[in-house]
């Protein structure tokens, strides 16, 4: 019984490949006559894309309007403009187009040992050169972003205006990814192991970012900000830094999420309000940009320090990437470096 079938299958096929070929029309021809003969078949070839569908394959990329009406009617899922729901945009919102690079920057973007900094070099200042005389600086080749400089010419104003001390210097800030190798080799050296809990990976570092600074103190520093240990009078720093957009980035209790020792000597900037949440809930920045990720921008929004903080996912277009943002006000936008946006609007 199988057998007869089958032979009466081969027939048909042999009789429809015929009667394309006799008509002189295109390949796809055949596929109408077999679709005719055998719909369930042809159906399933489409959608799972085997090899007897290369020319429909073709055909809906290249968007013409020649795609046999089989394929459209069993397949709409096959194009790529069908397959994405367009994204309904909350009320009071717009889209946005962005650069791919937006992902990648921004004061919020997360850099660990497995989160590689992926943008370009930051435009940075020297900070001897903005600095003010309240605080020091190693050497002329100390540079950051100059809004990093701002924040930290207040936050050292204020420390000094509280306590008199000027020793505190900047030794360390961004680092080009050849240097972030001497630091990291000369660690295995030092420690005899095969990876470092203290000095970042080459291309794995915040110094990257130009947003990251190491405290030491005039005169003891040894190079790696050791001597600045964020106790006495300088737990004031480490305990109010938040409030000028600084978080302490590898807290004692946050290790294991960090992948780095305690370091009361590197600062991170993140910018206001984030700085403040950060530091008051006790989060380390991994725990922050996953608590983000629980705000969406079509739902209840982060509100702390008079702003509206939420985070989303860019739509990808034919244009590009799109995200929405509020249609009126004020509010900026940072990639978080794993894919997401977040945007940051005044209340
Ligand atoms: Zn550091």
């Amino acid at each position: 019984m199988p057998r007869y079938r089958r032979r009466i299958r081969w027939n048909r096929i042999f009789a429809a490949v015929l009667v394309a070929i006799l008509a002189g029309s295109a390949v796809w021809l055949i596929r109408d006559s077999l679709g005719a003969i055998f719909p369930s078949a042809a159906e399933e070839s489409f959608v799972t894309g085997e090899s007897s569908t290369v020319s429909t394959a073709e055909i809906d990329v290249s968007g013409e309007s020649s795609v046999p009406e089989t394929s459209a009617e069993s397949a709409p899922e096959s194009s790529a403009e069908s397959s994405v729901p367009e994204r309904e945009l909350p009320a009071g919102y717009q889209w946005l187009h962005i650069d791919e690079s937006a992902l990648y920057t921004g004061d919020l973007i997360l850099v660990n040992n497995s989160i590689p900094f992926q943008a370009e070099p930051p435009e940075t200042a020297v900070v001897y050169e903005e600095k003010t005389d309240s605080y020091k600086v190693k050497d002329m080749t100390v540079v950051l972003q100059s809004k990093v400089i701002e924040a930290l010419n207040t936050m050292l104003g204020d420390f000094y205006a509280r306590t008199g001390l000027d020793d505190v210097m900047v030794i360390s800030g961004w680092r080009d990814p050849d240097k972030q190798e001497t630091l990291y080799d000369e660690d295995l050296l030092e420690t005899g192991k095969t990876d470092s809990t203290l000095v970042a990976k080459p291309g794995y570092s915040e110094h990257h970012t130009g947003l990251t600074l190491d405290f030491g103190l005039l005169p003891k520093s040894d190079g790696y900000g050791r001597s600045y240990d964020g106790e006495g009078e300088y737990a004031w720093i480490n305990e109010n830094c938040g409030s000028y957009g600084f978080i302490l980035r590898y807290p004692a209790d946050k290790t294991e999420t960090t992948g780095i020792e305690y370091e009361p000597w590197h600062f991170r900037y993140v910018g206001a309000p984030h700085a403040q949440y950060i530091m008051e809930n006790g989060l380390c920045l991994e725990e922050y940009i996953a608590l983000l990720q629980e705000y969406p921008v079509d739902g209840t929004h982060l509100s702390t320090g008079g702003y509206s903080i939420c985070w989303q996912l860019p739509e990808e277009t034919a244009d590009g990437l799109r995200i929405a943002v509020p249609a009126e006000g004020e509010y900026t936008l940072s990639g978080d470096n794993t894919g997401g946006i977040i945007l940051t609007i005044k209340e």
